[in-house]
């Protein structure tokens, strides 16, 4: 069993060096080079070539819900708060439009193996209306009723009582992700959003007696008013509680960009060099505490789905950051979703009403996606193993993909030699593996070999690390 302190080695000189901008890569190409040539028939055309695959792939859907009770000021998602729970009503009768118009598209002998529900608040939903839903779900698409599933939720602690989670398990949902961030209540109030450990820890220990296999929490650090030792106290407190997963985001301050941000005063948030030191700790206590840092952002039990996932080498980066069940066709459901169909992506309207509209038209609500060419796969490939296996084996990739990786990429492997001197990865004649230290910059690893940065060397759409 390998742990965080052993997978991964905190450098802080070599964190600052390549903390550049960059793309979080939960897809290749990434989602600046959607465009709207591709429309609706683009689509269709490769649902079709999907349904014809010789052995076809199993689903995976995605339903945003962009409702929120509140504004958590450090948002940077697409959502709508409002405290009027009728304004839910008109998205969710375009919701079940297009849940019946994608259906219609897919075999119905395509199972839908996962499912997950994001937002946004999903659990803003009312229990009539999330049990609609999921039988709305059911009618039009082929769920399997036993565990053969993994359908998760993500859950606002402040939306929910120990009655609504036994709702979940009723409706089939078996994972979740409870959003906490920080425990400490001046950051929470700094943030606009207040809720007890307490409250939190109950609706987990009730998550368990129903069977829900794997829980995780959302925690950022960089956040108003934090220091080291306030946040090692939210770690501390969230580490007892055992949770089998944590995401834990870098807070990225953009206020020019997110107007909640505009609320949140720049002269309380951390320095980068706390931030820094915050991350080296989060670290450190992760890894005593015997979770194993996946990649970017996450850490999970060895026992959790995600370590073996990345044992079997099964593990993938998508939308959602790190899942299991990498061959699957995701089906993006919901204002502003993302699908992953065969060779394409495709995104839904980002605004709601021109969502809702296009619907009322009976028309997919897609605005932009791309359909990947040769290269695009190569690459996807190529940054897919860096961030989910940490090491690349040439000559295996040469004969999957029928190239010869030495030459196809001669430029990436010469500009790899100056990571390779920093010791990020070994750069050996026949594999690339990324070391400890190196697993803490996988994106400045992964970032060589994306072709459309290279020709746009424009990064300042991205996030950094710290
Ligand atoms: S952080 Fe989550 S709950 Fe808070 S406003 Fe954003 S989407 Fe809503």
């Amino acid at each position: 069993m390998k742990t965080v302190l052993e997978t991964t080695n905190f450098d802080a000189g070599l964190i600052r060096k390549y903390d550049k901008q960059g793309p979080r890569y939960t897809s290749y190409p990434t989602a600046v080079q959607f465009n709207d040539s591709f429309d609706i028939p683009s689509y269709e055309q490769q649902v079709q070539l999907s349904n014809e695959e010789l052995i076809p792939r199993p689903l995976s859907l995605y339903i945003h819900i962009p409702f929120c009770h509140e504004l958590c000021y450090y948002c940077g998602c697409n959502k709508k708060v409002t405290q009027h729970p009728e304004q839910a009503i008109p998205y969710l009768r375009a919701l079940y439009r297009e849940i019946e118009l994608q259906a219609q598209l897919f075999d119905h002998d395509r199972k839908v193996v996962q499912l997950h529900f994001g937002g946004g608040t999903p659990t803003y939903l009312t229990d009539l209306q999330l049990t609609e839903l999921m039988a709305h779900l059911r009618e039009h698409f082929n769920m399997p009723a036993c565990d053969e599933h993994e359908w998760s939720i993500e859950i606002d602690p402040r939306t929910m009582d120990e009655n609504r989670i036994d709702l979940l398990a009723d409706l089939g949902f078996n994972r979740m992700s409870l959003g906490i961030q920080d425990f400490n209540p001046i950051v929470q109030k700094a943030v606009n959003r207040i809720q007890s450990p307490e409250q939190t820890e109950a609706l987990m220990i009730r998550a368990r007696e129903q069977g829900f296999q794997s829980i995780s929490v959302d925690l950022i650090y960089g956040l108003p008013h934090q220091t080291v030792t306030s946040f090692n106290q939210t770690l501390d407190t969230v580490v007892a509680m055992r949770p089998d997963r944590l995401s834990i985001y870098n807070y990225a301050h953009l206020p020019e960009l997110f107007r909640a941000q505009r609320l949140i005063k720049a002269e309380d948030l951390p320095t980068a060099e706390t931030k820094l030191a915050m991350f080296g700790e989060t670290i450190e206590r992760l890894g005593a505490a015997g979770y194993r840092y996946i990649g970017m952002d996450h850490f999970a039990l060895e026992t959790d789905e995600l370590c073996i996932a990345q044992d079997e080498g099964t593990l993938q980066r998508n939308f959602q950051g790190y899942s299991t069940m990498a061959r699957c066709d995701l089906v993006g459901l919901g204002v502003s979703s993302i699908g992953q169909v065969g060779d394409c992506y495709s995104q839904n309207q980002k605004i709601i009403a021109d969502y809702q509209n296009g619907l009322e038209k009976n028309q997919l609500p897609i605005a932009r996606g791309l359909v990947m060419h040769d290269e695009d796969r190569l690459r996807r490939a190529v940054i897919q193993q860096v961030m989910c296996q940490d090491r690349l084996d040439f000559n295996d990739f040469s004969h999957k993909y029928h190239i010869h990786f030495r030459k196809h990429f001669a430029i990436e492997l010469d500009l790899l030699k100056v990571q390779a001197a920093d010791g990020l990865i070994k750069l050996a004649d026949d594999y690339l593996e990324v070391t400890p230290r190196g697993r803490l910059l996988l994106r400045s690893i992964a970032m060589v070999f994306d072709q459309y940065l290279h020709h746009s060397g424009n990064t300042t759409r991205f996030s950094k690390v710290i």
